[in-house]
């Protein structure tokens, strides 16, 4: 269905950091920082737009924000990281599959906010 989805499925191979029966969490091929980690719901839903329209999506945004909590555990993120998801065209989504980038392991300081 997508590039994301031949990760989780394992036909493109990848560096996994996290992963349960809801959501893949592995290693950015082209990282921003020391650690940036893609967290990803095993089921294909194209944006965070979809969360309104479709329950299963919300609820699989629920264990998206735990792993999130996990990546950062196993990361050793306790002091602070940022958690950035980029929406569409607008916002520079490139792959059309939702998911969260983990940045962390520097004091993050340029901001849009
Ligand atoms: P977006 O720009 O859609 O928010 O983020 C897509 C991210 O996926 C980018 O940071 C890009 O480096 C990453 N990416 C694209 N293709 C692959 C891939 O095949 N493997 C991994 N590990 N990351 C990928
Ligand atoms: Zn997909």
């Amino acid at each position: 269905m997508c590039i994301f989805c031949d990760i989780i499925d394992k036909k493109i191979p990848s560096s996994c950091v996290y992963e349960n029966d809801y959501v893949y969490c592995f290693n950015d091929i082209n990282p921003v920082a020391p650690v940036h980690v893609l967290v990803v719901p095993k089921k294909h839903f194209e944006d965070i737009m979809d969360i309104a329209t479709n329950e299963e999506c919300a609820f699989y945004m629920g264990e998206v924000a735990k792993a999130v909590n996990e990546v950062a555990k196993i990361k050793g993120l306790e002091e602070g990281f940022r958690v950035i998801n980029n929406c569409r065209e607008m916002g520079g989504q490139t792959v059309k599959h939702i998911h969260f980038h983990v940045i962390g392991g520097l004091k993050l300081t340029e901001k849009m906010i």
